[in-house]
């Protein structure tokens, strides 16, 4: 059957009117890739990053004198990003309002750039359903010591068990060293059911196996495990959106993969802002058809 998702399928690169200065400055000193660079590879992957980090509220890494300096994590902005990055209201636990970021295209990619960002982080929920979430995400941090084939082996753990609910789910390599469990969802249940569904299935799968699992943040626990971080699925918290590069040596890219793919696959760093090609290739051809793509709502666990 043809497969043909609308929000891949032969997605042209959008104009981009914002302009970039210093463009010969060097962000990645190991592999000297520059911010030119980066602001023409935001340019080309938007039309496939936009689908899934549009209209939803971004933090970003910022590192204005490159990846070796100082870099900040960025949630709030009054406006000094230019038009081009949109605004939504949002209110936090403490009753206050802050504003937070959005993009909705390549013009807004490309101005972050502009402003130092290297990496897109972005809620588990739209701007315009902000309090219902249309994804889940299970972030595998291995311990030091385990490779990458345990994590893997976990992400499809994660797989099997969350089809066993009736779950589809997608892996997305995050461009370090894990890889990210990523399960759509149609804007339904609220923040608290999904962090409590979340939560529950997280210490499940740790509680049958504690050798091989741990769901809880402390560091001490997490010797020789992997830590199933499900703490990003609350509101206000982030994960990276794919697509995004790295602040990492070598450029590396957040990259959505395939199942049968994934266990090929011997680095969570497999592409690169350099790979751009590639990526645009996968993206649009059939092979990544109806990635993070799936109409369902959670079960009761
Ligand atoms: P890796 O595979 O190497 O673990 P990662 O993207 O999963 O890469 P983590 O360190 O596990 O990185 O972080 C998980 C998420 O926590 C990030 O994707 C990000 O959205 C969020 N995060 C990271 N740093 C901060 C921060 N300073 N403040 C708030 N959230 C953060
Ligand atoms: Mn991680
Ligand atoms: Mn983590």
């Amino acid at each position: 059957d043809e497969v043909v998702d609308e929000r891949t399928a032969d997605t042209p690169a959008p104009a981009v009117t914002i302009k970039v200065s210093s463009r010969d400055r060097v962000i990645f000193p190991e592999s000297d890739v520059t911010k030119g660079e980066l602001a023409d590879y935001y340019a080309a992957v938007a039309g496939i990053m936009l689908p899934v980090t549009g209209h939803r509220p971004v933090s970003l890494v910022r590192c204005p004198q490159g990846r070796a300096r100082a870099c900040f994590f960025q949630k709030h902005d009054a406006g000094s990003f230019g038009t081009a990055v949109h605004q939504v209201p949002v209110r936090e636990k403490d009753g206050s309002t802050e504003n937070y970021l959005w993009v909705d295209d390549a013009d807004g990619l490309v101005a972050c750039v502009q402003m130092g960002s290297i990496e897109f982080h972005g809620w588990g929920s739209r701007v315009e359903t902000l309090e219902r979430p249309d994804r889940l995400v299970f972030d595998l941090d291995p311990d030091e010591g385990l490779g990458f084939a345990e994590t893997k082996k976990a992400a499809e753990h994660l797989k099997e068990q969350l089809a066993e609910l009736g779950l589809t789910s997608f892996p997305l390599l995050s461009g370090g060293k894990g890889v990210h469990v990523v399960v759509p969802l149609t804007p339904q249940a609220e923040w608290p059911a999904v962090k409590d569904f979340a939560s529950r299935f997280a210490q499940a799968l740790a509680q049958a196996e504690p050798d091989r699992f741990v769901a809880t943040m402390a560091k001490a626990k997490r010797k020789g495990r992997i830590f199933i971080d499900w703490l990003r699925n609350q509101r206000g918290s982030t994960a990276i959106m794919p697509y995004s590069a790295r602040a990492r040596a070598g450029a590396p890219v957040a990259a959505p993969v395939l199942w049968t793919e994934l266990r090929d696959l011997d680095t969570a760093a497999r592409w690169g802002v350099r790979d751009v090609g590639e990526l645009l290739n996968r993206a649009n051809g059939r092979s990544l058809a109806g990635w993070g793509v799936a109409d369902q709502v959670l079960p009761d666990l």
